[in-house]
């Protein structure tokens, strides 16, 4: 793969497309710096080599210029970061931008102001494009979680680049993950798409059809096959115009020989609320007016084998309504049982959408081998999609 580690960096300037999109306080304080240390052995390789690195990042949806997504307020703590001066400049293209660059010697960072202060970023606008190139040497693209935009600065800029232009680490991280899941997995493979709705996650599905062993399908999603196939949901999330999709994927399954895993049991509740009154039930005998919030014993035994017989897991989507804590348990077990099977060797991945979310909240970031940065742009992978961000650094 094409990363930095190709490149000698001394004394040259490196345009380093970074994810600096981290959330603030109404104080300006940030609140989850993951953004700014993922950017970090990227930025460190190229300062170590005798580089300049030159960093180049949107925050938030400005409208225009507006103060507060300026990317000033991440200046302190980037310099923190990195060990290194950060010096900033208040336009990200022209003469503010390209005079700092001019100036900027090695051990020294520049920060360039918010990309999308300018209209032209998102539109992919190649004058735009050819001017952010005016300030570097090689390219760097580092933001996985831009990488699914052909925007100016992830995708455009690198035609200016012909010979110098590279992923960073973080990309080639993601990259990797992805191909493990999609390509070079050890087999058996298999996907746990969990969440709310067919309709959201079937491109992933329809992908994951070709690609792996098993599906294990859990979460809102359950109730739409079990009803499809003649089973009694209650007042379950269920999607009625998705179920001949749900058969056809299921007859699908049968005929590509992949094994679909749907909830054996759930616990269902008798209201959508934390302290709704509970009771454990056959996934297909859900008395009316009760919903499945979460999965059920019998099921979390079954998919905890089919876990721990895995070599390569991709985990998309929570099993139960994890938000309450009573109805977290599913996706809880299903988080241990992929982390024991990591702990035996198994490469696992989480990713795609809001499943990182899940993952944070239950700390199970140490115990998978991989927790995507990018939830759009890694479930475009999944999905099968070519990202406009790295089919630029590739071509
Ligand atoms: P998604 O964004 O599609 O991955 O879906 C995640 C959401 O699905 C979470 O907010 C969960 O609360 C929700 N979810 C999971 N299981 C259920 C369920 N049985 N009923 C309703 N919502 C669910």
């Amino acid at each position: 793969m094409n990363t930095i580690d190709n490149f000698n960096f001394s004394g040259k300037k490196a345009l380093i497309r970074v994810d600096f999109n981290v959330p603030l306080n109404e104080s300006f304080e940030i609140t989850d710096d993951t953004r700014i240390q993922e950017s970090a052995p990227t930025i460190k390789k190229i300062l170590a080599d005798g580089g300049m690195p030159i960093l180049m990042s949107h925050l938030g949806r400005p409208k225009g210029v507006e103060e507060k997504y300026s990317l000033k307020h991440v200046q302190a703590h980037v310099a923190k970061v990195m060990g290194a001066e950060v010096i900033f400049a208040s336009d990200c293209v022209g003469d503010v931008a390209e005079n700092a660059a001019v100036g900027l010697k090695p051990g020294q960072i520049l920060l360039l102001e918010n990309l999308r202060f300018h209209k032209e970023e998102e539109a992919g606008d190649e004058a735009f494009a050819q001017k952010l190139a005016k300030l570097g040497d090689i390219y760097v693209n580092d933001a996985f979680g831009t990488a699914h935009r052909a925007h100016a600065s992830t995708a455009i800029i690198a035609k200016f680049f012909p010979k110098a232009k590279c992923f960073g680490y973080l990309m080639a991280k993601e990259i990797v993950a992805i191909d493990k899941v999609l390509k070079n997995g050890e087999k058996p493979v298999t996907a746990v798409l969990g969440g709310s709705k067919v309709s959201s996650k079937i491109t992933i599905i329809n992908k994951m059809l070709d690609t792996v062993n098993n599906i294990i399908i859990g979460g809102g999603m359950t109730y739409t096959f079990v009803k499809a196939k003649g089973g009694k949901v209650g007042a379950s999330i269920c999607e009625d115009d998705k179920m001949e999709l749900a058969l056809d994927i299921l007859k699908q399954a049968e005929a590509k020989g992949v094994n679909i895993y749907i909830p054996l049991d759930v616990i269902a509740a008798d209201s959508f609320n934390n302290d709704a009154h509970t009771q454990v039930v056959e996934v297909d005998a859900i008395p009316d007016g009760w919903q499945g919030l979460d999965a059920g014993p019998k099921t979390l035994v079954k998919f905890a084998e089919v876990v721990k017989g895995s070599k390569t897991i991709l985990w998309n989507g929570p099993l139960g309504v994890f938000e309450f804590d009573n109805f977290s348990n599913g996706t809880k077990a299903l988080g241990d049982a992929i982390g024991e099977a990591t702990a035996s060797g198994a490469f696992s991945l989480v990713g795609g959408g809001d499943s990182v979310a899940a993952v944070k909240q239950f700390g199970f970031q140490n115990k998978v081998s991989y927790v995507s940065t990018g939830g759009g742009a890694m479930l475009e992978s999944l999905e099968g999609k070519e990202l406009p961000g790295i089919k630029a650094i590739l071509e």
